[in-house]
């Protein structure tokens, strides 16, 4: 049975996408199944595998309402054993149309329970807000992994997700564990990121992943080109440190469930 990772983070542009693309693009290449579920309008995971939002082909807003089926949401992607439900901008339109609905913030755990078994990894790329997309994300994860820039004021951003998580476990879903921190942007000859990285690890210990992400150019040209970073620039920094994350993530799997 696969197993479903929420890349969340209610913060803006801490590099969820990023490592939605690349983490799962890693797994892949560890040859395990994995499918990218793109939960965020802005569709920017999307595009990072390569598909164009203009194609009008059904997505993750036509499969949650029901009008697309699986097989026609799941695309293959230019990395072997990856797959996509891609997003496209209107997905907004979910939020609101769905406010009244029973059951909104299960839409998508009931959807992805199909899907589980012909997938190791299932990870979503979740929008940068608290809205019904999220929770609903979130609700369908075994877990959540929060990307957290090394940046000021990093430990009450994570404490804040935190606290949300703990909201989401009392409303809807009590065993939703947590993945891991993970440390994205750093910057080495800063004193700020190192102290960041210390403070992080001080107070979160064992939940945070090993693994840093630097700051790496490569990671922010990859989009562009459609390419995750494994296929744009294996050697990068960037590249080698999402196929360590993917390592440790494996790792943690293991330990858990013995094959
Ligand atoms: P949003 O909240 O809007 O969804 P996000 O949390 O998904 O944003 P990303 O889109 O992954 O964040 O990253 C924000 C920007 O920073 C992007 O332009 C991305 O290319 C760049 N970026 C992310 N990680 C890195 C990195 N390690 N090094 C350099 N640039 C990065
Ligand atoms: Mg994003």
């Amino acid at each position: 049975m696969g197993r479903i990772i929420a890349i969340a983070n209610q913060k803006g542009g801490v590099g969820k996408t990023t490592t939605a693309v690349n983490l799962a693009a890693a797994l892949a290449l560890a040859e395990e199944p994995t499918l990218l579920l793109d939960l965020d309008p802005q569709a920017n995971a999307t595009r990072g595998v390569g598909l164009s939002r203009e194609e009008g082909r059904p997505g993750t807003y036509e499969w949650l309402t029901g009008a697309a089926g699986d097989a026609e949401v799941v695309r293959p992607v230019s990395t072997e054993r990856l797959s996509i439900i891609p997003a496209d901008r209107n997905l907004v339109g979910l939020e609101v149309e769905m406010a009244q609905e029973e059951g909104r913030e299960f839409l998508l755990r009931n959807r992805l329970e199909r899907l589980r078994d012909a997938h190791r990894f299932i990870l979503i790329d979740c929008p940068p807000s608290l809205g019904l997309l999220t929770l609903n994300g979130l609700a369908a994860a075994d877990s959540v992994l929060i990307p957290v820039q090394c940046e000021y004021l990093a430990l009450e951003g994570i404490s804040e997700m935190m606290g949300t998580l703990d909201r989401i476990r009392a409303a809807v879903h009590p065993a939703l564990e947590i993945e891991g921190i993970l440390l994205t942007m750093f910057d080495e000859r800063t004193n700020l990121a190192r102290q960041v990285v210390e403070e992080v690890r001080n107070f979160f210990k064992e939940k945070v992943f090993d693994t840093i992400i630097p700051r790496n150019v490569r990671l922010s040209e990859a989009p562009s080109f459609g390419q995750p970073i494994m296929l744009y620039d294996v050697r990068s920094k960037g590249s080698e440190a999402y196929l360590a994350l993917a390592v440790e993530v494996l790792r943690h799997e293991q330990a858990k469930s013995p094959r």
